[in-house]
């Protein structure tokens, strides 16, 4: 169950509605410093135990993926991203570049298909498939299933694309050692701003396809300031998977979180 935006936890339906009612009374006020109406769904305490219920217990299991993963040095990254950021397609070149070097395994999300696991199959890697269906993150029983079908050798790579959403996502710890936002120069520079969670969450922030930079509105600088106020730590990359810009700045972090 995911409070955030009422979506069904896949484990347990019994809790997938309970914030329905919610959402249906929202109320309407003004911040004090500007003049526009907000508006906020209240949440009941019933609605709040069972998130919490449901965080700690995923936090649990979380840890027991990360102690798992750190005895046999196999270092994990998240990438989180909107739908149609590049996730897939950076990890296509990622493998073809890296996998001659590193082993990297792959856990690819989404609600529905094997597609993005054919595209990494293709592309040369072990992959195994999460389907959520109605869920809109991964958490971390399902990454703990896929780790068990994976069984990634010691000192590898694995890095699992959670499904496109810039919001619950950032809640479910996977027992991952880093995680990475994407956000394509395609999107509005101002996601940071729109969705700090997520990017209080991450280590890093993948600007990608940068080759389109000249046919888009979209203001590099500005994303970058407004990324480093919601998170002053948070690690920048620009890249562009097609044309290859930025991708050694990419590789040398994966390499180096493995070899570390
Ligand atoms: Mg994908």
């Amino acid at each position: 169950m995911c409070a955030t935006c009422g979506c069904g936890d896949t484990t347990d339906h019994g809790h997938a509605h309970a914030s329905d009612h919610d959402h249906e009374h929202g109320h309407a006020h003004h911040h004090a410093h500007d003049d526009l109406p907000h508006v906020h769904a209240r949440q009941t305490s019933r609605t709040v135990k069972l998130e919490q219920d449901v965080l700690a217990k995923n936090a649990g299991v979380a840890e027991r993926n990360r102690a798992r993963l750190d005895a046999e040095a196999i270092v994990a990254w998240n990438l989180m991203s909107s739908p149609g950021a590049g996730k897939t397609t950076l990890l296509e070149r990622t493998v073809r570049d890296l996998r001659s070097r590193l082993p990297i395994g792959v856990i690819e999300g989404d609600q529905a298909t094997f597609r993005d696991a054919e595209r990494m199959r293709a592309a040369g890697c072990p992959v195994v498939q999460i389907n959520t269906g109605s869920g809109c993150h991964l958490d971390a029983t399902m990454v703990a299933d896929a780790l068990q079908q994976l069984a990634p050798p010691a000192r590898s790579l694995v890095i699992i694309e959670n499904v496109g959403n810039l919001v619950c996502p950032a809640l479910f710890d996977l027992g991952e050692r880093r995680r990475a936002v994407l956000v394509s120069v395609t999107e509005g520079d101002d996601k940071p701003l729109k969705y700090p969670h997520m990017f209080r969450a991450s280590d890093l922030m993948i600007l990608t396809k940068i080759d389109l930079l000249p046919h888009v509105q979209f203001d590099v600088a500005r994303c970058r300031e407004y990324a480093w106020r919601v998170n002053p730590d948070l690690e920048i990359l620009e890249l562009s998977a097609t044309r290859g810009d930025g991708l050694d700045a990419w590789y040398s972090r994966l390499r180096a979180a493995v070899t570390a």
